[in-house]
C-alpha cells in the first residue's frame, strides 16, 4: 500500500505568468480552489498520508499553504532558477524511504487516475493517455510489453508513439535510488535535466511500465490555451464523472438516434428545479447556442436558434420561415428525408421544384447544375440532406455549396445525422441554414433541435410574413437575443443534458469522434461481409454513420424476430425505409465503440446460424 506522494512544484510557470501573477502555477484557481489543493485532496482520499512538496519559485506560497495540511512537508530546491525537475526530485534522495507517487503540480485529473496507478501490479508505472492534441505534449515510446523506452516532446525523437505522458507516476524506493545514481553523472555538468529524462535513463536498467488509459480525463496547465481548456472542458467533465452515483444499465442503440449516451449526460438532467425564465438558465442556453455555432462556424457570422422539438421541427422552421413566397426552392430528393422536405414545402404552399436522384447512387453534380440552369423559374433556394439517414448516402455538400455560390442560391442543409461527426464548415461550404438535433451525433437527449443560421441572411427574413407561430425562425431568434429565453417552455432538463453533451463533444473533438465512428463502421462492414451479407450504398459515397443492410433471403428470416433477439441482448436495430429493396439498418453513432460492434456481429452470426439451422422461431 502506497501512502507517500511527491509533488514537483518548483517551476517558474513563465508561460502563464500573466494569469498566475507572482504565484506558482499550483495556485491557479478553479471554482475558487487552487489546483494544487484539488490534487492534494484526491491524494488524501486515495489513502496518501505523507506529501512532499518540492518548492522553488515563490516557495513562501507553498509553505504558507502547507500550514493547512499536517500531511504536507515542503522541501526546497535552492537552485530552482537554473535546474530542472529532476534536480528538485533528487533533493529527496535520502529523505524518502518508501515507494511513492510522483506528480507534477499542474496536472488536473480524475480520481480514477490514482486508483488505476495504485492498483497496477508493476512496481514502477507511468500513467499515460491517448493523444490529446493539447499542445506541448510529452510523447511516450514503449516496447511490445508496454515497458518505457523513450519520452520526448518532439515526435521525431521517437520511433513510434504509444501514448502521452500524464504527469503522475508510481516509483519504487529501489528504482528511485537507482534513478538518483543514474542522474548524478548529468548533474556534474548540467542541472537542467527534467524528471522525464531521468525516467528514460533509469528505464535502461529498471523495468518501468506504461499504463495507458485511453478514456482518462486530464490536462496540464502550461499556457493560456491549456487553461481555457481546463476551465471550460476538462474540469467540468471530471466533476460530472465523479458525481455519477450509480452506473445505468447500458443499452447499445444501433438505431439512427436517439443514440447511446454517457452516464454523465444522463445524470446531467438531475438538477434542482429551475424556472427557465431565470437568468441562470438563460446562460445555459446562451452557452449551448454559442458552442453549437462554434462546432461549424464563427459566432460573428452565424448564430444558433434553439427549439423544443425533434429534428423535424428545425427543418420545418427553416423551410417555413426563410423562403419568400414568390421565389422557388429546389429540393434534392434521394431518400426519405429529402421527401420529408418536399412534404413540408407542400403543406406550407411553397413554390418548390424537386430534383430526384437514386437513393443508393452518388448525386450527379453536373446534372444538378444543368437542372438549375435550365429551370424556367430562377432557383433562389436549394435544400439538401447531408447524410441521407435512409441509406447512409452522403451528399457532397462542398460541391453543391459551390454551385449555390455560383448561382447565388441560398443553401439549406438538413445535417441531422452528420452534424458533430462529419466535419462541417458552414462558411466554407456556403451554407446559409443548417438543421440538426441534440440526440444523434451530439450524443445528447431527444427534445431539442436547432438551426445554425447566417446572421445576414437571417436578418433579411424579417420581412417575410410568418406562416406559423411556434416555428418561426426570425421571431425565435429575435426573442432569444433580447431575452435569453425561448418564447415557449423549453425542455429544461434536456438542455442541461445537451450542455454536458457539448462539453463531451469538445473533449473528444469532432475529428476523433468521426474516427471512432468510422472504426465501428469498418468493423460492421467486415463483419457482415464475412457473414455473407451485403450493404447498399457504395463506399465512396457512404457516410460511415448508418448502413442499409440487404436482408438475408431465407424462409426463416423475420426482421421483427431478429429485432427481438437483439433487444433481449441489449442491442437495438432498425427497420429499413426503402420501397424497392428489403433492408434493415444499423447505425454506429453514440457512445459506442468498435468493441460493441464486434459483439453485435457475434450476435448476428449466432442469429443467422439459428435460422439456417431450421429454427423458424428465431
Ligand atoms: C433524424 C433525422 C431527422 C429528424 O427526425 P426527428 O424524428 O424529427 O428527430 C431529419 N432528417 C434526417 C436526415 C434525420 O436523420
Amino acid at each position: 500500500m502506497i501512502n507517500t506522494a511527491v509533488i514537483l512544484a518548483a517551476g517558474l510557470g513563465s508561460r502563464i505568468r500573466e494569469r498566475t501573477g507572482e504565484h506558482p502555477k499550483g495556485f491557479l484557481l478553479i471554482e475558487d480552489e487552487p489546483i494544487i489543493e484539488i490534487s492534494i485532496q484526491k491524494l488524501l482520499e486515495a489513502g496518501v498520508t505523507k506529501i512532499y512538496l518540492g518548492t522553488g519559485y515563490m516557495k513562501q506560497d507553498y509553505e504558507n499553504f502547507a500550514l493547512k495540511y499536517p500531511q504536507i512537508e515542503c522541501f526546497h530546491n535552492e537552485k530552482f532558477n537554473s535546474s530542472g525537475s529532476m534536480y528538485t526530485l533528487y533533493q529527496l534522495k535520502d529523505v524518502i524511504k518508501t515507494d511513492f507517487l510522483l506528480l507534477e503540480s499542474d496536472v488536473i485529473y480524475e480520481k480514477s487516475a490514482l486508483k488505476d496507478l495504485l492498483e497496477c501490479e508493476d512496481a514502477n508505472c507511468i500513467l499515460a493517455s491517448g493523444l490529446t492534441g493539447s499542445g506541448d505534449e510529452v510523447f511516450i515510446e514503449a516496447d511490445e510489453h508496454h515497458q518505457l523506452l523513450h519520452m520526448s516532446k518532439k515526435r521525431e525523437d521517437l520511433n513510434d508513439i504509444y501514448a502521452e505522458l500524464v504527469g503522475i507516476t508510481k516509483l519504487s524506493w529501489k528504482t528511485f535510488q537507482q534513478m538518483c545514481l543514474c542522474v548524478e553523472k548529468f548533474f556534474s555538468t548540467d542541472l537542467t535535466l527534467d524528471y522525464e529524462h531521468g525516467l528514460v535513463e533509469t528505464a535502461k536498467t529498471e523495468k518501468i511500465s506504461v499504463l495507458k488509459r485511453n478514456n482518462l480525463v486530464w490536462c496540464e496547465v502550461d499556457d493560456e490555451q491549456h487553461w481555457s481548456r481546463a476551465v471550460s472542458i476538462v474540469y467540468p467533465l471530471i466533476k460530472a464523472r465523479e458525481q455519477v452515483p450509480t452506473l445505468v444499465k447500458r443499452n447499445v442503440l444501433l438505431n439512427p438516434g436517439p443514440a447511446t449516451t454517457t452516464d454523465t449526460v444522463k445524470y446531467a438532467q438531475v438538477v434542482p428545479d429551475i424556472c427557465p425564465r431565470e437568468t441562470e438558465f438563460g446562460e445555459v442556453m446562451e452557452y449551448i447556442s454559442k458552442e453549437l455555432t462554434k462546432l461549424a462556424g464563427h459566432p460573428e457570422e452565424y448564430t444558433t436558434i434553439l427549439f423544443g422539438g425533434s429534428g423535424t421541427a428545425a427543418v420545418e422552421s427553416i423551410l417555413s420561415s426563410v423562403v419568400e413566397s414568390e421565389k422557388a426552392v429546389l429540393i434534392i430528393n434521394n431518400g426519405a428525408y429529402g421527401k420529408r422536405m418536399c412534404q413540408i414545402a407542400e403543406i406550407y404552399g411553397l413554390h418548390y421544384l424537386v430534383y430526384e436522384s437514386a437513393p443508393d447512387q452518388p448525386l450527379d453534380i453536373q446534372e444538378l447544375e444543368e437542372v438549375i440552369e435550365a429551370s424556367s423559374q430562377k432557383v433562389a433556394y436549394l435544400a439538401i440532406v447531408h447524410n441521407e439517414t435512409t441509406t447512409g448516402l452522403l451528399n457532397p455538400l462542398e460541391a453543391v455549396g459551390a454551385i449555390c455560390k455560383k448561382h447565388r442560391i441560398t443553401m439549406i442543409v438538413d445535417a441531422m445525422s452528420s452534424f458533430a461527426a462529419i466535419p462541417i464548415d458552414v462558411n466554407q461550404m456556403n451554407i446559409s441554414y443548417l438543421a440538426a438535433s441534440a440526440n444523434k451525433n451530439l450524443q445528447g437527449m431527444a427534445g431539442v433541435s436547432f438551426v445554425i443560421a447566417n446572421k445576414v441572411q437571417l436578418e433579411k427574413t424579417r420581412e417575410i410574413k410568418p406562416r406559423n407561430l411556434y416555428l418561426n425562425l426570425y421571431e425565435q431568434y429575435l426573442s432569444f437575443i433580447h431575452t435569453k429565453q425561448m418564447r415557449f417552455t423549453p425542455p429544461v432538463q434536456t438542455l442541461y443534458a445537451l450542455k454536458q453533451a457539448i462539453i463531451e463533444t469538445k473533449w473528444e473533438g469532432i475529428h476523433n469522434r468521426y474516427e471512432r465512428y468510422s472504426k465501428s463502421w469498418e468493423t460492421l462492414i467486415e463483419g457482415i461481409n464475412r457473414l455473407g451479407l451485403d450493404y447498399l450504398v457504395p463506399k465512396n459515397c457512404h457516410s460511415k454513420i448508418i448502413t442499409s443492410i440487404i436482408e438475408p433471403v431465407h424462409p426463416n428470416y423475420n426482421f421483427n424476430k431478429m429485432h427481438d433477439f437483439f433487444y433481449e441482448n441489449g442491442f437495438t436495430i432498425y427497420p429499413g425505409k426503402l420501397d424497392k429493396q428489403s433492408t434493415f439498418r444499423v447505425a454506429n453513432i453514440g457512445n459506442i465503440t468498435s468493441k460493441d460492434m464486434e459483439r453485435f456481429i457475434a450476435l448476428l452470426e449466432s442469429y443467422l446460424n439459428r435460422i439456417k439451422g431450421g429454427d423458424s422461431n428465431s
